[in-house]
């Protein structure tokens, strides 16, 4: 984990210091509503503890990504039909903006491929 959470938009959140609408949430994970949803289904995954993205993520705790995983997963089985995509921008020129991993988990209607 890396020191870089201090001043981070979602360990706020995680740790309950930013509110959030949180649809689910496991001692490892949190999925809350992305504030400006692309789908009728727009959730954030994201683990409590800090990661830039999801390589880091990956490198340092593998166990853990499989967690935001399968928080997605039941996230859309409650939220949506079951299916969903799952997408973790890494880097400002791939569309990330807020710097702690986090996959968006979005479904609930026929989706297009769009991604430039
Ligand atoms: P990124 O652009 O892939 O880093 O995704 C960041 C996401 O966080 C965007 O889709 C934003 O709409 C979302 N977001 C930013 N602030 C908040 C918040 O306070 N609550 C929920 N979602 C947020």
């Amino acid at each position: 984990m890396s020191d870089e959470s201090d001043d981070c938009l979602f360990c706020k959140i995680a740790a309950g210091d930013v509110p959030a609408d949180v649809v689910a949430q496991t001692p490892t994970a949190l999925a809350f509503r992305d504030i400006s949803p692309q789908a009728p289904m727009h959730v954030l995954v994201v683990p409590r503890a800090h990661y830039g993205d999801i390589a880091q993520l990956a490198a340092a705790e593998p166990a853990l990504l499989a967690d935001v995983v399968a928080l997605a997963d039941e996230v859309a089985g409650d939220l949506a039909d079951g299916q969903f995509r799952l997408i973790f921008n890494s880097g400002p020129r791939a569309g990330q903006s807020v710097f702690h991993v986090h996959g968006h988990v979005v479904g609930g209607a026929e989706l297009g491929w769009t991604p430039a």
